[in-house]
């Protein structure tokens, strides 16, 4: 016979594909109260608003990774229909909110708005929602401004674009850095445990005992 688990899921969660990028935008929620939050909402408002819908969850908070237009395309919007506020990135990328406008133009993304977060996250600081709380790490490199959300209970992160099932964040963008980047990773995301599984921005999640020895930026096989 099959003993059931002692511990229930504290979360639950479902990625909601957005925007020509295919950015995984993320609903999660609290399994004990039922209080969510939706990681990078870069666009595709009403399909993000369907899907808190049909989930029943309340959301009370808009959490950013990095200021990159996939990723928040649709935050001012969604924060207005929601009341949410919204918390992070890092303020080294303020220069990205100021110009969601204008760099949506350049993708022929319409419907996004310049905007400044209700607060800034840094190092070492952490953010709730229900009874989920998450530790942030400022992981530049990708952008100057990117944070990552680490769950200790759940051994959870969400990474946003610094590293990949894979591969690592591009670092060709404005204020991107490649050796920033692996240092982000190396010296912040990697000793959190092997044992930390992920998501990321784009694509499948991992862990990061599996990019520790797979991944070939991080093994030191890459052609960079
Ligand atoms: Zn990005
Ligand atoms: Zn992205």
């Amino acid at each position: 016979m099959k003993q059931e688990s002692e511990t229930k899921a504290k979360a639950g969660a479902v990625i909601i594909p957005v925007t020509a990028f295919e950015q995984n935008c993320m609903l999660m929620w609290c399994e004990a109260t039922r209080k969510a939050v939706v990681f990078d909402p870069g666009g595709d408002v009403p399909k993000i608003q369907a899907a808190i819908q049909q989930t029943q969850v309340t959301v009370e908070k808009i959490w950013l990774t990095h200021g990159h237009i996939d990723h928040v395309g649709g935050a001012a919007e969604l924060r207005d229909a929601l009341k949410a506020p919204i918390e992070g990135p890092h303020i080294a990328d303020k220069f990205l909110l100021d110009n969601v406008v204008a760099s949506g133009a350049r993708f022929g993304m319409t419907g996004g708005r310049d905007f400044t977060p209700d607060r800034w996250l840094e190092e070492g600081q952490s953010v709730s929602i229900g009874e989920l709380s998450f530790d942030i790490l400022h992981c530049p490199g990708h952008s100057p401004g990117s944070v990552v959300f680490f769950n200790k209970e759940m051994r959870f992160a969400h990474v946003g674009d610094v590293l990949f099932a894979g591969s690592v964040g591009r670092t060709d963008l404005p204020g991107g850095d490649h050796a920033t980047l692996i240092k982000s990773i190396t010296e912040k995301l990697l000793p959190l445990g092997d044992d930390v599984g992920f998501i990321c921005g784009h694509g499948p999640g991992s862990s990061f005992g599996q990019e520790r020895m797979t991944n070939p930026f991080l093994t030191g096989t890459a052609f960079t």
